[in-house]
């Protein structure tokens, strides 16, 4: 039995004593120093983004910490168990999609006025007459009523097309039209006062 354990033992004993063999096991020993330490790091930053609670980020580093450079990997594994499934960007981020969803919702299936169920390409609401929508006159997309130009061509419905429903009804009552009217009537008199000059003579 000797025979076969003392050339082991006298491999491992110049084994060990290697200055090759020494100083890697040394620079392992550093590196798994650091993993450890950068772990603990790591948890904190990771717990930082996963909660707004200012204790359980150091918490967690201190679980790391408490587990030794030899045993952390088992800490690890229970913080990936324990920790909060979704980072704050994330839980911010589907709560932005839920609620632009329920926009959608509301703003495209429901009437503003009669919350009767429309589609979103409807002109106007079938059962109270309410305008959901216009058609840019430039590009001929379908534009909503409250934007002042078109998203999709950048045509400016104020000047447009409020401009041309402004001319037309409300004309008589501007001061400018009021005196282009005037010249206008004096010249039609005129008209007629040099035609019936004509005629008189
Ligand atoms: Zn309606
Ligand atoms: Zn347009």
């Amino acid at each position: 039995m000797d025979a076969i354990l003392e050339p082991i033992g006298q491999f491992w004993e110049g084994f060990l004593s290697n200055p090759v063999v020494q100083l890697a096991s040394q620079l392992i020993v550093i590196y798994v120093v650091l993993l450890w330490l950068g772990t603990a790091y790591w948890a904190f930053r990771d717990m930082q983004a996963r909660t707004e609670n200012p204790i359980l980020p150091y918490f967690s580093a201190a679980l790391i910490i408490f587990f030794t450079p030899l045993l952390f990997i088992f800490a690890v594994v229970l913080y990936l168990i324990v920790r909060p499934r979704e980072t704050l960007a994330e839980v911010y981020e589907r709560s932005l999609a839920e609620e632009s969803l329920l926009a959608e919702v509301e703003k495209n299936e429901l009437c503003p006025v009669c919350r009767d169920r429309v589609d979103s390409e409807w002109l106007v609401c079938p059962n109270c007459r309410t305008r959901l929508n216009r058609v840019c006159p430039s590009c001929n997309r379908l534009a909503d009523p409250t934007w002042p130009l078109c998203a999709f061509c950048g045509t400016d419905f104020g000047r447009e097309g409020g401009g041309r429903q402004r001319r037309a009804p409300v004309a008589a009552s501007s001061s400018a039209d009021r005196e282009a009217d005037a010249e206008s009537t004096s010249d039609v008199t005129a008209e007629h006062g040099r035609l019936r000059g004509a005629t008189n003579t």
